[in-house]
């Protein structure tokens, strides 16, 4: 076993060690949560990524934990809810941020951009769908405050839950799944790691997997920028969402953010992203503007990641399904745990302790309509209502 947070670049073993053994490909939030649960049920976790921790969408410097209130409790709006209740728990229970250096969870201020937002987190508040525990109208000015919510570095977040000594990772790409007991892995190498339950937990990148090229996965570019502080703003201590977010600063830097562009694949990140990052700051919080520097805005770093979105803005959390006639047939020990979208620091310890759960056999934390809302099969089972013969 290796020193946890560390990489290493051989295998301690080509077989597991225990019949609670588990592989979870990707090291980023949905990762990072996954193999902490799964070390917090006695099996041993290998967790692989070419990249380390959280080089992909989970590596901004901050991100806001918050969620979206609506008084509909649709089985999408339970999931937004339930998850950012959870999330709160873990994070609590796990003493993270355990510095203001980490972030802080001392609630999130929403400013209203239109009046739709306005009457439907209103509605939510006023219907007691969201209670006063979550959700509370805001001190000063036109919006509402998440209670209990804040911001976070998420790279540090994956690190502090790795840091398990049930969890060993390791450096490895993932080239294809088979299915079976064990299932098991091939790495970019040709090695083959074995496991009782394989947990994909690679994003947008998981559909570039043999397989899994159907997955109905949007990928949605989006850039960050990182605004040096001012005498001024080094005061602010809650985040702020508008149309986009600002958090307190890190590092004497604060994110401004994020942009969000469906039909962009460049990695690289553009002035005009910039611009537009501070003109939504400038339109939705001309004072944050002007007090950060007005048009002196020093910006001092920016970070261009890619959000996984599924098509119903739902992740996807559960057995994988596999090509047969019967659409909730699933690959003996395989497990997607994907697309968190815009809220993956709200939505994965939910879907991490559900998967958890299901592979070791404890009572699940959701209801079944919630499972069946994250079931990954939802989507064969629709496309089936329109193209009968189609199989994944
Ligand atoms: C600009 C921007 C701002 C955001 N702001 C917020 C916010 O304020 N609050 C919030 O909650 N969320 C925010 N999000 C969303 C959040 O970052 C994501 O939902 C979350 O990071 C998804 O985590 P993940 O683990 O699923 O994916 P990722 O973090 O992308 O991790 C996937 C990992 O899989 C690895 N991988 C890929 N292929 C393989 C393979 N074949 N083998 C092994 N490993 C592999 C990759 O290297 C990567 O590390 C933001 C996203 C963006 C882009």
């Amino acid at each position: 076993m290796t020193k946890t947070g560390t990489l290493l670049t051989q295998h301690p073993t080509d077989q597991p060690s225990t019949s609670r053994h588990a592989i979870v490909i990707g090291a980023g939030l949905a990762g990072a949560t996954t193999a902490r649960a799964l070390a917090e049920q006695h099996w041993t976790v290998t967790v692989l990524d070419p990249q380390g921790i959280a080089a992909g969408a989970s590596g901004n410097l901050a991100g806001v934990v918050y969620s979206t209130a609506s008084p509909h409790l649709t089985p999408q709006n339970r999931f937004y809810q339930t998850s950012y209740r959870h999330a709160l728990r873990w994070l609590h229970h796990y003493g993270f941020p355990s510095s203001d250096q980490d972030g802080q969870l001392n609630g999130v201020i929403q400013h209203f951009v239109n009046d739709k937002q306005r009457d439907k987190f209103t509605a939510a508040m006023d219907s007691g769908a969201w209670p006063a525990d979550l959700l509370r109208p805001a001190l000063a000015g036109n919006g509402v405050e998440l209670v209990g919510g804040g911001y976070l570095r998420p790279d540090r977040w994956c690190r502090h839950l790795l840091n398990h000594p049930a969890i060993t990772l390791l450096d490895d790409s993932v080239t294809s799944l088979q299915e079976g007991s064990p299932a098991s892995v091939t790495l970019d190498k040709g090695t083959r790691l074995h496991a009782n339950a394989v947990i994909v937990c690679a994003a947008g990148a998981s559909q570039q997997l043999p397989g899994l090229g159907w997955l109905p996965l949007k990928h949605i570019r989006g850039q960050v920028s990182y605004c040096q502080a001012t005498e001024a703003s080094r005061q602010w201590q809650q985040a702020q969402c508008h149309g986009g977010y600002l958090t307190p600063a890190l590092d004497d830097l604060h994110c401004v953010g994020a942009t969000f562009n469906l039909h962009d694949s460049q990695p690289a990140p553009t002035d005009a992203d910039d611009a537009d990052n501070l003109a939504q700051l400038k339109h939705y919080l001309p004072g944050h503007w002007q007090a950060l520097g007005g048009e002196a805005i020093i910006i001092q770093d920016r970070r261009v990641a890619f959000r996984c979105q599924s098509l119903d803005f739902v992740p996807l959390c559960g057995p994988l399904p596999v090509a047969t006639d019967n659409p909730h047939r699933a690959a003996t020990g395989l497990y997607l745990n994907l697309a968190h979208g815009s809220r993956g620091i709200t939505g994965t310890p939910l879907c991490a302790d559900l998967l958890a759960s299901k592979i070791t056999g404890q009572p699940l934390p959701v209801d079944a309509q919630l499972v069946d809302a994250l079931d990954p099969s939802r989507f064969i089972v629709r496309k089936r209502k329109r193209q009968p013969e189609w199989k994944p």
